[in-house]
């Protein structure tokens, strides 16, 4: 799971950048895809760097805005002049942010635009409440997702015109935290709320770090309550979690769930695979 992008690694990567470039005039300032080739930001000072779900948002004094996106394999490197980059290969670089204290690097970055700052809607306008912004809406959020009664809360939760920043994480460990089969329909769980308020509490937990744990250690293994954890017994009641794939987006459709824990409200079944089918379950170790 290590890697995988969250509002939470979106929110920290944009503090850093912020504290690295805000105020700051760029000496050098290269994208590197084809539309935006042209493009010199060398000179631009930079007004501010914020998240807005998993989307990031460098606000120029000038007027523009640069957003990127990490999608599944996006990431901001931060060096002192000088350093070895290495964030990878050269031809993974998307953009160079350079100035005299600091050298930003892009690898890997989606969705890149440049557009005016007052124009920003048209890029991260459609999004639902930022589960970490600071105008975060509960009531907003849940409108938007019961608009929706009949569709997956697994998939739901995810959809970012509902609620901005949610990734897959956790969506498993808040629906398994609270007791929700990733299939049942938004219109059968019975508190909507308290699941988005698990999800939030989880990211504002980790916002600060880079680690992400649901489980309240950092251990390597145990940090999560069932992602990742294909045919490992469940923490808490031993059964066999499950994997499933779940929704139309094939980046994020990946769902584990205990079958127990997280009984089904639906009459759906979900076609589920177990990873390790021939391994007796083991019993509990944490809780
Ligand atoms: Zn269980």
């Amino acid at each position: 799971m290590d890697g995988v992008p969250e509002g939470d690694t979106v929110w920290l990567a944009a503090q850093r950048m912020n504290t690295a470039l805000a105020g700051a005039t760029l000496r050098r300032g290269e994208l590197r895809v084809p539309q935006l080739a042209g493009v010199d930001l060398a000179g631009a000072t930079v007004r501010e760097v914020v998240p807005r779900g998993k989307h990031m948002l460098t606000r120029f004094e000038d007027g523009r805005t640069l957003r990127t996106h990490y999608r599944m394999d996006g990431s901001w490197h931060i060096y002192r002049p000088g350093t070895k980059w290495r964030g990878g290969p050269a031809f993974a670089i998307r953009a160079i942010l350079v100035t005299d204290r600091w050298e930003c690097v892009g690898y890997r970055l989606h969705d890149m635009a440049l557009v005016r700052t007052a124009d920003e809607d048209q890029l991260v306008g459609h999004l639902g409440p930022d589960v970490l912004g600071p105008d975060w809406d509960m009531a907003e959020a849940l409108r938007r997702l019961r608009s929706d009664p009949d569709q997956q809360i697994g998939v739901a939760i995810l959809d970012q015109r509902n609620l901005a920043g949610i990734g897959n994480l956790y969506k498993v460990e808040s629906l398994f935290l609270s007791g929700v089969h990733p299939w049942a329909r938004v219109a059968d769980v019975p508190d909507l709320e308290g699941l988005v308020d698990r999800a939030r509490t989880l990211m504002l937990a980790n916002r600060d770090r880079p680690e992400q744990s649901t489980t309240g250690t950092l251990r390597r293994g145990e940090d999560h309550w069932v992602a990742g954890r294909t045919g490992r017994p469940c923490r808490r009641c031993g059964t066999t979690i499950l994997l499933g794939d779940q929704g139309p987006d094939l980046q994020e459709r990946v769902t584990w769930w205990c079958p127990t824990c997280q009984a089904a409200t639906s009459p759906i079944d979900p076609m589920a695979r177990t990873g390790e089918p021939g391994r007796p379950p083991r019993l509990p170790t944490a809780t």
